[in-house]
């Protein structure tokens, strides 16, 4: 949450967005305008990618403080329809598949649809009692129609949703682990229940399978979606993954603070901009050598889909990855 006394003034927020080209005088000024209630042009030019919040070295959370201001000054370009669309995600149909008592739940949020085919036929979720739909969506979404009223507003029933499975539950969308372990302490939410990240859960599993693994040596590049601004620390899990399966993450320009947005919210709001960004994310993959993309965001996964193939990159949604060094199925030529 937005914490004025923390902010010093020293523009880093809005100078090291990848979205603008401010200086410090000008990120200063933009930042100044937002604190006494004014609007300023970050409000049309942001893309929603939460990056600002890992910049600030204070804490003082800035993004929640532009967040605030778009739905305020309603400035983020999103037409009528397409926000109408978002609204309709609470109300898509849920599903509760009961499995082994004894294994932790797979929360799916709303995001089945987007994920690979095949991506949970698996020995990794064999057993697994799985959760998915709108009961189960825990709204962090709205950031990216540039609202923060729903977030704030169903927090309390999206934990207390989760809680009354009555198990330890797994999330598989970045974006519920993010509200759980982060966002929902803005609104002095205390979370009952026992939860881990995928990355957590995969590295656990690899671990106790470690004579299954056949270790992949192929060369990677990582698409580190937004929400990860909230939870940066579960980055050392994603290399722990990768170094079971035997996956060189490339170093690359953008990765890890400054990755880039898939540009997915901006598809429907600017899309010549949208496909520039993704042409820089993904070329920046192909110039460092990677054999494939991996993502973690099954939205980002979605939408990267069509403009990696274009370019002739592999792209690997990170669960089918560790799939692949357990022999499940091949790696992609
Ligand atoms: S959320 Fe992203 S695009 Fe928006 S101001 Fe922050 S860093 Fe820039
Ligand atoms: S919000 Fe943080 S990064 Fe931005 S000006 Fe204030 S202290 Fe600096
Ligand atoms: S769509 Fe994916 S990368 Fe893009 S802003 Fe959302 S989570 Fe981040």
């Amino acid at each position: 949450m937005w914490d004025a006394s923390k902010c010093d003034l020293c523009g880093d927020c809005l100078v090291k967005c990848l979205y603008v080209d401010y200086d410090k005088d000008r990120a200063v000024a933009e930042i100044k305008a937002l604190m006494e209630g004014r609007a300023a042009e970050i409000l049309d030019q942001c893309v929603t990618c939460c990056a600002c919040r890992e910049y600030c070295p204070t804490g003082a959370d800035p993004y929640d403080l532009i967040l605030k201001a778009q739905e305020r000054f309603a400035a983020f370009p999103i037409s009528k329809e397409a926000a109408a669309a978002f609204d309709l995600t609470s109300a898509i149909p849920s599903e509760l598949i009961p499995g082994d008592p004894e294994k932790p739940v797979l929360s799916l949020c709303v995001m089945e649809r987007q994920l690979p085919e095949g991506a949970l036929d698996s020995q990794l979720f064999r057993g697994m009692t799985i959760v998915k739909g709108g009961d189960y969506f825990c709204y962090i979404g709205y950031v990216h129609v540039g609202k923060e009223s729903p977030i704030a507003k169903n927090a309390q029933k999206f934990i207390d949703k989760m809680g009354s499975l009555g198990k330890e539950v797994v999330f598989l969308h970045d974006d519920c682990y993010a509200m759980t372990h982060t966002k929902v302490k803005d609104y002095g939410i205390v979370v009952p229940f026992k939860y881990m990240h995928i990355f957590e859960y995969l590295r656990n599993y690899l671990r106790n399978h470690i004579s299954d693994i056949i270790k992949l040596n192929k060369k990677v590049a990582y698409q580190r979606p937004c929400a990860s601004r909230y939870t940066p620390e579960k980055d050392a899990l994603l290399d722990e993954i990768f170094e079971l399966i035997g996956v060189e993450r490339v170093r690359r320009k953008y990765d890890g603070e400054t990755a880039l947005c898939c540009s997915g919210p901006l598809i429907n709001v600017d899309r010549e901009r949208a496909v520039q960004i993704q042409a820089r994310n993904i070329d920046d993959a192909i110039t460092c050598g990677a054999d494939a993309l991996i993502t973690l965001c099954p939205m980002c996964d979605r939408v990267l889909r069509r403009p990696t193939s274009e370019r002739g990159l592999n792209k690997v949604f990170i669960t089918d990855l560790c799939r692949m060094a357990l022999g499940e199925k091949p790696f992609p030529a």
